[in-house]
């Protein structure tokens, strides 16, 4: 069954299709940190949607309200009619996230998912400032529409549409140029040169931390001072925290950590904590300036999302969340050093913050090599990077320290073997 169902994506799936080739199997089903696929093979998920899922799947609570809800007879689709489970969902997100953090932010509903985000983010900017350029960063992902993608720092995505960077001005992000370059300095030296060829910018967009890029950190105090260079010329600030948001780097917000307080924060993959596509927009209310209808999208706040979302927030009721998030992180991290320090030949770099963590391998190729050996021995993992050369572990925060260990062996044995 599982080559027939394997030879339907070869021959009617197009050539772009990605991870059916890295992961060569039919899943059927997958609950919390499990997945099983068609011959019934087991699997530990370190890949969680792609930080989609960081409840896991099929959460039990959100499952109960999104089949209850259905069972009712809810609205399902109303584009951004107003609905309850919309207007509960924006009463929560306040109560629980926004005033606990002392944020004020207007909530904008862009579209289903990250690029639409980015994309509101991009155009409020400019309409905002009555400038053009955007300033985003070496290495940065922002998503695949035409906008994001000029911002976004990967050539092989970007080249292959045509899309140069226009408009757009990618920077050294933090430690590109080495631990010891400042790279902030060069932002500010190429703003203040009339010489530089760089204009007053509309915005600059970041990842605090850097996801597709290879689990670059940012650190705190270059990240306030980015924010102190949007103060001084009036550029926003737009923080991307599509992947790093929602508790992947241990706290809901990954710039909170920093102290910053951005202009506009792009959330999605975990708003909505069950897979259920959803993205939100958060404007600084003073520069929330858009006319009525000028950016929508049919499927932007969907019902189903605003259930299981609502759900999601009571992750965020209790700071434990963050404790625990942060002491399985910190599991992660022992594991990840010890693996390094057993394994030289690796040439391995132990990257990243919170349950977004991985090791960059020197050896060109290897950490493609673990991530498919782990696949055959029932573990699900992504690389990352300009190079593929970050293997990554970004499992549902909810995962259990007992799977979580599993999974550390089935990497060992997978490093153990590909260097062999
Ligand atoms: N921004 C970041 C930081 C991302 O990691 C991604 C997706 N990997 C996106 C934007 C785009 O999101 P989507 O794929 O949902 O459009």
């Amino acid at each position: 069954e599982l080559d027939s169902q394997l030879s339907v994506f070869e021959s009617l799936e197009s050539e772009v299709r990605g991870y059916i080739r890295s992961f060569p199997t039919t899943f059927v089903k997958a609950k919390g940190s499990m997945m099983w696929d068609v011959n019934e093979k087991t699997y530990i998920d370190f890949f969680a949607g792609a930080g989609a899922l960081n409840y896991g799947h099929n959460n039990s609570k959100m499952k109960e309200k999104l089949i209850n809800y259905i069972a009712e007879d809810g609205i399902t689709h109303s584009l951004d009619m107003g609905t309850q489970a919309k207007a509960t969902f924006l009463t929560c997100f306040n109560e629980v996230i926004l005033k606990p953090r002392n944020l004020e932010y207007k909530v904008m509903f862009p579209g289903p998912t990250g690029t639409n985000t980015v994309e509101s983010a991009l155009k409020l900017a400019r309409k905002v400032t009555g400038r053009e350029l955007v300033i985003s960063f070496t290495n940065g992902f922002h998503g695949m529409t035409l906008g994001s993608l000029a911002i976004t720092g990967n050539s092989f995505k970007r080249h292959g549409a045509g899309v140069s960077l226009n408009h757009s001005v990618a920077m050294p992000f933090d430690k590109y140029l080495g631990e010891d370059v400042d790279t902030v300095d060069y932002l500010e030296r190429f703003l203040e040169d009339n010489g530089s060829g760089v204009a007053l910018p509309a915005a600059i967009i970041l990842e605090t931390v850097q996801g597709e890029g290879g689990l670059n950190v940012a650190n705190a105090d270059w990240l306030k001072r980015v924010e102190e260079i949007c103060r001084r010329w009036d550029i926003l600030l737009i923080v991307d925290d599509v992947q790093a948001g929602c508790g992947r780097t241990g706290t809901f917000f990954s710039f909170e950590q920093a102290g910053i307080n951005p202009d506009i924060v792009c959330l999605s993959k975990s708003i909505s904590g069950y897979g259920t596509p959803m993205a939100l927009t958060l404007i600084k209310p003073e520069y929330d300036i858009w006319a009525a209808g000028e950016h929508n999208g049919t499927f932007r706040g969907h019902n189903l999302a605003f259930i299981t979302a609502t759900e999601a927030l009571t992750y965020w009721e209790n700071d434990d969340f963050t404790k625990e998030i942060i002491d399985k992180g910190l599991l992660v991290d022992e594991f990840l050093h010890e693996l390094v320090k057993k394994y030289p030949e690796l040439e391995g770099e132990v990257r990243g913050k919170g349950l977004f963590r991985g090791i960059a391998c020197g050896v060109e190729g290897l950490a493609d090599k673990i991530c498919a050996q782990a696949f055959e021995r029932g573990l699900i993992m992504e690389t990352s990077g300009p190079k593929s050369e970050v293997f990554k572990i970004m499992p549902a925060l909810t995962i259990d320290c007992e799977t979580l260990k599993q999974g550390f062996a089935i990497i060992e044995e997978s490093v153990k073997n590909s260097l062999t």
